[in-house]
């Protein structure tokens, strides 16, 4: 009988716990058990040009998806990274896809870049604005560059702004920003679809880190 004592003790203490555990969240208003959203992805309909967010974990066919997140580096299967990565191709595609509808012309004149081709960009620049740090004001060296990562796209460069300007405006929807202020035709996925674009850089000097050499 004594157990049988103990036993209720215990299972009436639980419950004494329990209502004070509750009256204390909901007195300290703790009581949020909500899970935080699902992740949306957002999926693009080149018939109608339109933008669909859905909480599916793809996109059905004939929608191309674009993602729902900021993009980074993408190897293929044996580490190499040779073409721009998908997900950027995706929402390029999509947005000059969308552009045309409205009578503008968007194309890419410079994605992904080898690491050599990266290199002699470079070099090309120290001649053109006689040092390394006005040159990387423009072109990266290889291993600070987005372009050798297929994680950055050039349009409509050097003569037809108005494309990149159409870009820059509507660009956020698919998830591209323009991210240099000195380089009207630069674009990256640094945000997921629909999300604002940061701030722009001054210049690419601001992906090389501080303490880092130049080259
Ligand atoms: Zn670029």
């Amino acid at each position: 009988m004594q157990w049988v004592a103990k036993k209720d003790f215990a299972i009436a203490a639980v419950f004494t716990a329990l209502a004070i555990g509750s009256f204390a969240t909901l007195f300290t208003g703790e009581v949020s058990v909500e899970s935080s959203p699902p992740p949306t992805l957002t999926c693009f309909d080149p018939q109608s040009a339109s933008l669909r967010v859905t909480i599916a974990e793809q996109c059905n066919d004939p929608l191309i998806s674009l993602g729902n997140s900021v993009l980074s580096e993408s190897a293929t299967v044996d580490g190499e990274i040779n073409s721009l990565h998908p997900l950027l191709q995706a929402r390029f595609d999509a947005a000059q896809i969308s552009a045309q509808r409205e009578g503008v012309h968007l194309y890419i004149t410079s994605g992904f870049r080898d690491q050599e081709r990266q290199a002699a960009l470079f070099a090309n620049a120290i001649e053109k604005y006689g040092s390394e740090t006005e040159a990387a004001k423009w072109v990266l060296p290889p291993q600070y560059s987005h372009h050798p990562h297929g994680l950055a796209i050039d349009v409509n460069y050097p003569g037809d702004r108005p494309g990149a300007l159409w870009l820059e405006k509507n660009g956020s929807r698919f998830g591209l920003c323009r991210v240099y202020a000195n380089e009207w035709w630069h674009f990256e996925g640094v945000i997921a679809p629909g999300e604002r674009c940061p701030a722009m850089a001054a210049n690419a000097l601001v992906d090389i880190p501080d303490s880092a050499p130049i080259s």
